[in-house]
């Protein structure tokens, strides 16, 4: 074997290339200094975010092709656009600002923004509320000629500039919040679209991380920890080495590649199994009355759909695998391709059966 790899590397010039350009990630803590942003149950949000950013990129710094830039390591103030600026003037590969959530309610859960148009009111707020620092900044006006937190219709302009980025930003999104949910169990209120303002002026594939809510009492305790920082440092970093590693066969040959799903594939296979015994999970994409074929051209491009009549509706799905976490990530893809409402099923020998009650079930 040893003999073979040295023949391997003696032959083929590729192996001694240079180096190539480091995977730049610019990690942004959010708020700082005179805003301090939510203080739910008396925790402190720029605290919080800035202590898991420290961690997220003391993990990342390990791999010498990784290169970190932080938008503060103090507690400092830093206007929003400032933070967008930092990661252009990088020409950052990434974007990812860290925050922490919260509500009157003792909702908790994990969720991850890209930039888009809010698709509901709750989402809208949120996306407010991390905008009002704004109004903190000395010239907001002229900084943000006509942009107002508080109207809904000043967002829609803000979505352009990162349209591009969009499928690489959910796979990130998609990947982060697995990790969120199957390794730490964390509840996941999923990827979402919503117009904030630190996103929109990034030039790079670039996501919002709400990692929990202060307001929430256990989940405001578990993110004050320093175990719980640690852990959600830590699956953020694994998402984010995920993400570099799944994209790196595509950009070399483009400079912003969408997700096909060559890539899809490799996200799967770098990605933890989560066997459910006996169950089989897929991806409900339409049920309709129409019985249509199952070619990818009539499934947006998606392979592997079948059809199945239930109750006098055809229903279509796509794949088939008792791996939860692997139909996770399908979900993710098939909504990136416009199935946006799709949802995962169940069946156990056969029978369709309430998702909530078949992870429950199982012990894994
Ligand atoms: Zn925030």
């Amino acid at each position: 074997m040893l003999a073979i790899g040295i023949f391997a590397l003696s032959s083929f010039s590729f192996n001694s290339a240079p180096p190539s350009k480091p995977f730049v990630v610019v990690l942004d803590a959010g708020h700082g200094g005179k805003d301090t942003g939510n203080t739910g149950n008396g925790y402190k949000e720029d605290e919080i975010s800035l202590s898991i950013v420290l961690k997220i990129g003391a993990e990342l710094e390990k791999h010498p092709d990784i290169k970190v830039i932080y938008t503060r390591t103090k507690d400092v103030f830093l206007e929003l656009h400032e933070r967008a600026a930092i990661a252009n003037k990088a020409d950052a590969d990434l974007f990812v600002s860290v925050h922490c959530n919260a509500h009157s309610s003792q909702a908790y859960g994990t969720e991850t923004f890209v930039l888009g148009l809010h698709k509901s009111q709750a989402n809208f707020e949120i996306a407010k509320k991390e905008n009002e620092v704004i109004f903190l900044e000395e010239n907001y006006e002229e900084t943000y000629a006509g942009f107002d937190p508080n109207s809904p219709a000043s967002l829609i302009g803000l979505t352009l500039l990162q349209e591009e980025y969009l499928d690489q930003s959910i796979m990130l999104a998609g990947l982060i919040q697995n990790n969120f949910t199957n390794t730490l169990k964390r509840k996941d209120r999923s990827v979402k679209q919503a117009g904030f303002w630190v996103l929109h002026n990034t030039y790079m594939p670039s996501v919002l991380i709400e990692t929990g809510f202060l307001t929430n009492k256990q989940e405001g305790k578990y993110l004050n920890s320093a175990k719980g920082q640690t852990e959600m440092a830590q699956e953020i970093a694994k998402a984010i080495i995920s993400y570099k590693n799944n994209l790196s066969l595509a950009t070399t040959k483009s400079q912003n590649p969408v997700i096909e799903e060559k890539e899809m594939d490799q996200a799967i296979e770098t990605t933890d199994e989560k066997i459910y015994k006996d169950v089989v999970f897929k991806v409900q994409l339409a049920a309709s009355s129409k019985r249509l074929d199952t070619k990818p051209s009539n499934f947006k491009g998606l392979k592997d759909v079948s059809r199945n009549k239930e109750d006098g509706l055809y229903k279509y799905y796509y794949g088939e695998t008792s791996d939860y976490n692997k139909i996770q990530l399908m979900k993710t893809f098939a909504q990136e391709k416009g199935f946006t409402s799709c949802y995962i099923v169940a069946f156990k020998k056969g029978e369709k059966r309430k998702l909530s009650e078949v992870l429950k079930s199982e012990d894994k």
